[in-house]
């Protein structure tokens, strides 16, 4: 069979976005995450990195089943990527039930309102879970890092702990929020 060029891209493309879900994947996401934050702050734009746990997932598998919960994570995968349409914006699966997502905005308000859109409409989803302890329906938490300018201490991993941090603070807090920086 010969293999040509679009069916070598579209191939490429195929290992780059997580099966289940059809959101990028991590190899995608360190890939594209150096670039999207260089590129962000030249265009003069706050540079925005969301990551985001479903909550008490694991009840959610123990009271509907494990392929609901796979149900559920594609869902709530479409609900973000229709959210995350614009040209510089991107959706992950990071982990399990962990979605990451980068967006630029002109403010960081602007972008704290878009994260808090985003959160409302995984909950207005109105998946039922009685298992969550902080709604009747299916939410998520989320940590959310804005960076306007680079500094030589800014790298991938620093940016990715700090975010992780701010999402277990959203966790701890009582879930289904976001806490940004
Ligand atoms: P928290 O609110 O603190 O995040 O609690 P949690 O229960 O969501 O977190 P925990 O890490 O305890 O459990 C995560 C669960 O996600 C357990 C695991 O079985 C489930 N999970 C991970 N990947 C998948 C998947 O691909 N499909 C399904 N159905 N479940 C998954
Ligand atoms: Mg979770
Ligand atoms: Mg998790």
């Amino acid at each position: 069979m010969r293999v040509d060029i679009s069916d070598k891209k579209k191939i490429e493309e195929l290992t780059r976005i997580d099966e289940l879900t059809g959101a990028y994947n991590r190899r995608a996401f360190n890939d594209l995450f150096q670039r999207r934050l260089n590129s962000a702050i030249r265009m003069k734009n706050v540079f925005c990195f969301i990551l985001l746990d479903i909550d008490n997932f694991k009840k959610y598998n123990d009271t509907y089943g494990h392929p609901n919960g796979d149900l559920v994570l594609k869902t709530v995968s479409q609900c973000l990527m229709n959210k995350l349409h614009r040209a510089d914006d991107y959706c992950f699966r990071l982990g399990g039930e962990e979605f990451g997502a980068i967006f630029e905005a002109k403010t960081k308000q602007e972008a704290l309102i878009f994260a808090e859109q985003l959160r409302y409409s995984i909950e207005n989803l109105r998946i039922d879970h009685s298992g969550n302890d902080v709604s009747d329906y299916v939410t998520a938490s989320f940590g959310m890092k804005c960076i306007s300018e680079l500094t030589s201490d800014i790298s991938q991993s620093s940016i990715y702990k700090e975010t992780d941090e701010l999402l277990y603070k959203a966790k701890e807090n009582g879930r289904n929020q976001v806490i940004s920086r």
